[in-house]
């Protein structure tokens, strides 16, 4: 038997349904994960990631209506509860472009339909960067591995 890798690799390019569940999904993820006090350099990634988005999203119709609202609306990235705000509203017009119907945006709504820790786990977390050189700091060695570090903080 070859070791070489498969290549017929499972599945087939995404129905624009799907990439719109997954497109929905990484966007209010990524808002309800957002710490409630972003530093400077999240709120720049955020914003980068929310207008980047908008020029790569593989839906051209979806990217260029995109284009269209962030220009109209620019990101409200400064916290938790306002970048999710805005995706919600983002969300919603969407919705009301195609026929969906829309859904409140009011925080507990949201972060209950969207972040894995609700309600118990909601502490903005230390990066990941931070966590593994405060492990080195500690041990006073060489290099800690993410995965020495536990579970993702936002699912415990
Ligand atoms: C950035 C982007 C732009 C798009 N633009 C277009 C477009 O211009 N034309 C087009 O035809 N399609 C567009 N789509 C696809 C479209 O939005 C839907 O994904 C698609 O119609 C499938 O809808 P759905 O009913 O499966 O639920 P989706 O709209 O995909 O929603 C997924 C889940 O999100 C939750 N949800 C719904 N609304 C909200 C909200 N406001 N706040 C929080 N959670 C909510 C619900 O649990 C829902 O089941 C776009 C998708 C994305 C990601």
């Amino acid at each position: 038997m070859s070791d070489a890798p498969s290549r017929d690799i499972p599945g087939s390019p995404p129905s624009p349904i799907e990439l719109g569940n997954a497109g929905w999904s990484i966007l209010h993820s990524a808002a309800a994960v957002y710490p409630y006090k972003p530093t400077k350099e999240q709120k720049e990634a955020m914003k980068g990631f929310i207008y980047g988005w908008s020029h790569v999203y593989a839906c051209n119709w979806c990217a260029y209506h995109m284009r269209r609202y962030v220009a109209e609306h620019p990101p409200v990235v400064d916290d938790k509860i306002s970048v999710s705000r805005y995706i919600c509203a983002f969300h919603n017009n969407v919705n009301e472009h195609v026929g969906n119907p829309t859904y409140s945006c009011d925080p507990d709504v949201l972060l209950r339909r969207w972040h894995p820790g609700y309600p118990n786990n909601m502490a903005d977390h230390p990066s990941m960067e931070e966590r593994v050189a405060a492990e080195e700091k500690k041990d006073g060695r060489g290099k800690a591995e993410p995965g020495e570090l536990g579970p993702d903080p936002n699912r415990r």
